[in-house]
């Protein structure tokens, strides 16, 4: 009896976790009033959300029908500043991933975060031409990791530039790679020209993208302040013990299931 309760409550909150997800990923515009992030990368919403407009200089949005392609207004003008800092370094247009949802909050599919309207997804694919229409829906991703290296076929000079100028952009709190990509790095620099890599944090999957996360937004009051990314470059011993774990290209293959409760707040903000 006590097995059968047990295994009730566990299937209402399955079933309510993925109720909330499906509400989010329906709302189809942003909320009115004023921008401000509620909550957390991990559990969190967006209020006066904007969307990264579709035919901007310098990138292009991927997946449009997945309309994902809204953020903090500070998100916004940190890509699109991104944009014009790398064609005027002669980089070839990125390609923008996920960002949030028109209200941020938990998705459907795929992510855990991107729900408070500071990520984004930024592909390391450079491609030498612009992406046709249907190519921009279906993309397909380019590792750039072979083994526990980058792959010489694949990783070039411009992914360098590209990252140094996501991580000296102001604004940025941190930026995840992949363990191998930021190990090249750490082993293609001088240790006095390593500082920017502290921001770059390791973690599974990011071989084919890089995820930048923006720092609370001084006109969001609610948004959680996450804890400061260590002190020195993570270099050494820190990016090592990522290289060590087994499975190091792919993140852990289970779906995405959201545990934290949403702040308060967003409850008004989905209405
Ligand atoms: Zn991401």
């Amino acid at each position: 009896m006590r097995l059968h309760l047990n295994l009730l409550v566990l299937m209402a909150v399955l079933c309510g976790g993925k109720a909330v997800a499906q509400d989010w990923y329906q709302v189809n515009g942003p909320s009115g009033g004023p921008a401000a992030v509620i909550g957390s990368a991990a559990a969190g919403c967006l209020t006066g959300g904007v969307a990264l407009p579709q035919g901007g200089e310098g990138y292009q949005v991927l997946r449009p029908s997945r309309n994902r392609f809204w953020g903090h207004p500070d998100t916004i003008r940190f890509v699109r500043n991104l944009a014009q800092a790398a064609q005027a370094g002669g980089i070839s247009p990125f390609l923008v991933g996920d960002m949030a949802q028109p209200r941020g909050g938990p998705m459907a599919f795929g992510h855990g975060s991107h729900q408070n309207g500071l990520d984004v997804d930024i592909w390391f694919h450079l491609p030498k031409n612009p992406l046709r229409r249907d190519e921009i829906e279906a993309p397909v991703p380019i590792s750039m990791v072979q083994g526990t290296g980058t792959n010489s076929q694949t990783w070039t000079a411009d992914h360098i530039r590209l990252l140094e100028l996501a991580a000296r952009a102001p604004g940025v709190d941190r930026i995840f790679v992949n363990p191998a990509i930021k190990q090249s790095l750490c082993r293609g620099l001088p240790p006095d020209k390593r500082e920017w890599l502290a921001k770059l944090r390791p973690w599974w999957g990011h071989d084919e993208h890089f995820h930048v996360r923006l720092a609370c937004p001084a006109d969001s009051p609610l948004c959680e302040v996450q804890r400061a990314v260590p002190d020195g470059d993570g270099c050494g011993a820190e990016v090592e013990s990522w290289l060590a774990k087994p499975t190091l290209p792919a993140p852990p293959s289970k779906p995405h299931r959201q545990t934290r409760a949403l702040p308060a707040a967003c409850g008004t903000v989905l209405e």
